[in-house]
């Protein structure tokens, strides 16, 4: 706390104010004050007791208090962020909080300030820990700025880009229809070249249309518009199921296809000979949501290998169910990792670069593991293959059943939003 009251407020000895030393500090503090005062970003220092300790006046406007009013305030009291369905963050997304348990910087683009009065602001904003020399946290400094025409631009391209899609897969579906009519034996008759040329043809609308699918949920699942009918899912029989359904393509293509859950639940161990149970692995999510990110993932894994194996996993623990789907494939780039997840990123290399793909895949995987609270990413090594991760959070079997019953006695059977949590 004094740390900041001498930084912030200057505890400069006007005895000294002869010295050259505290004259630079003064001048050091005026530039400081300048800055501070003429930036559109807000400004908040606080102390290692949650006490505000500086709140430049773009802050003062954007939260709607004076700085005279918030300072040695708990910046809970003052800085209040909400969702974009206008829910206040729970304390463990708060920004400023992150920062002060991990003690590292901490960005938020999508959230919005709730002021004291007058409408939401949509924000983005950076948090980053101040250490002392000794690594010891004496608070956090954040910056945020007004970013409502940012997003109302955003908002307005995933419009665009959704109705454009939406159009547009109708005469591609239309074309894809009488391209496929036009090589049926039973209706044309056509000669090998003209069936060769028809072929690509096909295919490529078939890319196209894809494509165009791929936009239009990718716009969607930016704005929140993506369709969400979330259930109790049994992770076990409902993975099984679907790598039964997946296998037929990859073991076309010659690849193995093995499916692995782990035996025994944690804190149930199981001694040789006893009867081996399978956890029940439940989850609270979509199953048409996850059943394409499972699809997609799989896919991508029969799309870039060419020999050897696929494998489908399950595992979890106490709190999260975590799957997974390897692959021997090419692997990639350590450097392409980080980006993988983002929208349009392609691995460029000779593999990759001849097989077709829209690269917006990885990233609807994402947005749709985000919207369940759980988190997607991989582990690879070029040469040796590829394993996506996905960990959620998991469902108790008391809470599951509670769940399933509160859904039976709603007339629709719709899952009630469940007041547990997972
Ligand atoms: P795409 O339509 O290009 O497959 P994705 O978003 O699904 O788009 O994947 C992004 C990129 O990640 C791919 O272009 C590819 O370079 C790389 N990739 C994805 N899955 C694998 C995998 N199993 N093995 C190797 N590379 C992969």
């Amino acid at each position: 706390m004094d740390w900041f009251k001498r930084k912030l407020k200057g505890g400069v000895d006007p005895n000294a104010s002869k010295s050259s030393l505290a004259t630079n500090l003064v001048e050091e503090r005026a530039r400081s004050n300048i800055i501070l005062n003429s930036i559109e970003s807000g400004v908040v220092v606080i102390d290692d007791h949650n006490s505000i300790q500086l709140l430049n006046p773009a802050a003062a406007r954007l939260l709607g208090w004076t700085t005279e009013e918030a300072i040695g305030l708990d910046y809970r009291n003052v800085i209040h962020i909400v969702d974009d369905k206008n829910k206040e963050y729970p304390e463990q997304m708060n920004p400023f909080k992150i920062v002060f348990d991990k003690r590292q910087s901490h960005r938020d683009n999508t959230a919005v300030l709730a002021p004291k009065t007058g409408p939401q602001i949509p924000i983005n904003i950076s948090v980053s820990p101040v250490l002392d020399t000794n690594q010891h946290l004496n608070g956090v400094v954040g910056v945020f700025s007004d970013v409502t025409e940012q997003r109302r631009e955003e908002r307005q391209r995933a419009e665009f880009i959704s109705t454009a899609s939406h159009e547009m897969r109708t005469p591609v579906a239309a074309i894809e229809g009488y391209l496929a009519l036009a090589m049926n034996d039973k209706v044309s008759k056509i000669d090998a070249k003209a069936r060769d040329y028809l072929e690509k043809a096909h295919s490529s609308t078939q890319h196209l249309g894809q494509l165009f699918q791929d936009l239009l949920t990718s716009a969607k699942a930016e704005d929140g518009r993506l369709s969400n009918h979330p259930s109790v899912i049994e992770f076990g029989s409902y993975l099984q199921q679907l790598s039964e359904d997946l296998k037929f393509g990859a073991e076309k293509k010659g690849l193995l296809v093995e499916y692995i859950t782990n035996v025994g639940d944690s804190g149930h161990p199981n001694a040789a000979g006893t009867k081996v149970v399978t956890p029940l692995y439940y989850v609270y999510a979509d199953p048409e949501r996850i059943r394409e990110v499972i699809t997609n993932l799989f896919d991508n894994a029969v799309k870039y290998t060419d020999t050897g194996k696929i494998t489908i996993g399950l595992t979890g623990n106490e709190h999260i169910v975590q799957f997974y789907i390897r692959d021997t494939g090419p692997g990639i780039p350590p450097n392409d990792i980080p980006h993988l997840f983002q929208k349009f990123y392609r691995v460029d290399t000779s593999a990759t670069r001849t097989i077709g793909g829209t690269g917006l895949g990885l990233f609807i995987c994402r947005k749709i593991i985000e919207l369940f609270s759980g988190r997607i990413w991989v582990e690879s090594e070029v040469g040796k293959g590829s394993t996506f991760y996905i960990n959620l959070p998991r469902l108790s079997t008391q809470k599951a059943a509670d769940l399933q019953k509160a859904a039976a006695s709603q007339p629709s059977g719709v899952m009630p939003t469940p007041s547990v949590t997972i």
